[in-house]
């Protein structure tokens, strides 16, 4: 059974949105856990707020208007506080109350916040691995006080303003009568307790900035833009609360002869014409050392070759990238009279030296656009 939520606030069915809103105050006003300590009347304002948000949050407003009830998520009928319900109720209670209380002191120390350096790293780093010493310049605890914050031989002190408690109290008038708000105490920061002579090296904040030096062992097979995580070694909290992580972020630079496109590398080689065509044996510097690599006779500009597992290692798996090596060959130019005449002579031996037999080596493409055109 649904629960009658206008008959919650004393209402009639379909009573007006302005109407809700009086009912719900008036109520609030008398029940409001500030005001009332009985803890019927506590029982009671939850009920009216379940029904002042049934009946004003536009989706649960819906459910309701079908016959439905928003807080019933099918298992227990009537009862109160679903997670959902609670959450709403924390809504309206802040939208009336202005944010949740904070409840009891809050401890002074905290945890740190994790830092971020970038490593510039060359290919065969990247590729191999590497350990780096790096630079970093983060908060560390302070040794003069180990993170306390008092000056040596003293002691923190309660806070008078809120006599230790962290929070403060006010009584406002407002729309609902006198509502005792609490709020943080300024004083003391909500921690309860002042430091009456703080620390001379930290002044009070239990850590000091300091420069230091950390050896990263950087695996091998990292990419431009990863971050090696080193825990514990970011900054160190507030009141010398635990350190944060320290991230160092791999920055890889241009490497002069190798791109590389994940686990693969790729070059360039080129190649003059005549041992493009009749093959030769070339000498490549890979980052593994010197490689003979085998061009057979008759090799186009823009073949491939590949040379297997002479890549970067695979971060997450076993095994190596390829170097795939991208051929270009090149076109003799300045010939001189010699050489033009055996290039001339060759060309004569190949039939490649009358333009119509050029046409006919450009396979039927011409000749088809032509008979395109003659509207054959
Ligand atoms: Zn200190
Ligand atoms: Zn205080």
């Amino acid at each position: 059974m649904a629960t009658d939520y206008f008959g919650v606030l004393g209402l009639a069915q379909g009573a007006s949105d302005s109407e809700i809103k009086k009912a719900y105050r008036r109520l609030a006003r008398d029940l409001h856990p500030d005001v009332n300590p009985d803890p019927e009347a506590k029982e009671r304002f939850q009920e009216v707020t379940r029904a002042y948000e049934a009946l004003t949050d536009p989706e649960k407003r819906r459910i309701v208007d079908l016959g439905g009830d928003p807080f019933d998520s099918g298992g227990g009928a009537g009862g109160f506080g679903g997670a959902a319900g609670f959450g709403g109720l924390g809504d309206i209670m802040d939208a009336f109350f202005g944010g949740a209380a904070a409840r009891g002191p809050r401890s002074r120390t905290r945890a740190g916040r994790d830092a971020l350096i970038p490593v510039e790293l060359e290919l065969d780093e990247t590729v191999f691995g590497t350990t780096k010493d790096i630079t970093v310049d983060t908060a560390v605890l302070c040794d003069t006080c180990s993170g306390a914050g008092t000056a040596p031989g003293t002691h923190p002190v309660t806070c008078a303003t809120c006599s230790g408690r962290g929070e403060v109290q006010s009584v406002q008038r407002g729309f609902l009568g006198q509502v005792v708000s609490s709020r943080p105490c300024p004083t003391c920061a909500a921690t309860g307790q002042v430091i009456p002579e703080p620390c001379p090296k930290c002044a009070g904040d239990g850590r000091v900035r300091a420069r230091r030096t950390i050896s990263v062992k950087v695996p091998a097979g990292v990419e431009d833009g990863m971050r090696i995580r080193l825990t514990g070694h970011g900054e160190v909290g507030p009141g010398g609360g635990p350190a944060g992580d320290l991230y160092v972020e791999v920055h890889e630079l241009p490497h002069p002869v190798f791109t590389r496109d994940g686990e693969d590398l790729h070059c360039r080689v080129t190649l003059p014409m005549t041992a493009a065509a009749l093959g030769t044996t070339l000498n490549l510097k890979t980052l593994d050392g010197e490689e003979d690599l085998d061009i057979r006779p008759g090799t186009q500009s823009g073949s491939v070759l590949t040379l297997r597992a002479h890549g970067a290692p695979r971060l997450r798996a076993t095994g190596r990238g390829n170097l795939v090596v991208h051929v270009e060959v090149t076109t003799p130019t300045k010939l001189d009279a010699e050489q033009e005449k055996l290039l001339r002579e060759l060309a004569a031996l190949r039939g490649e030296d009358q333009p119509e037999s050029h046409r006919e080596a450009q396979g039927g493409l011409f000749s088809r656009v032509r008979d395109a055109f003659n509207g054959r």
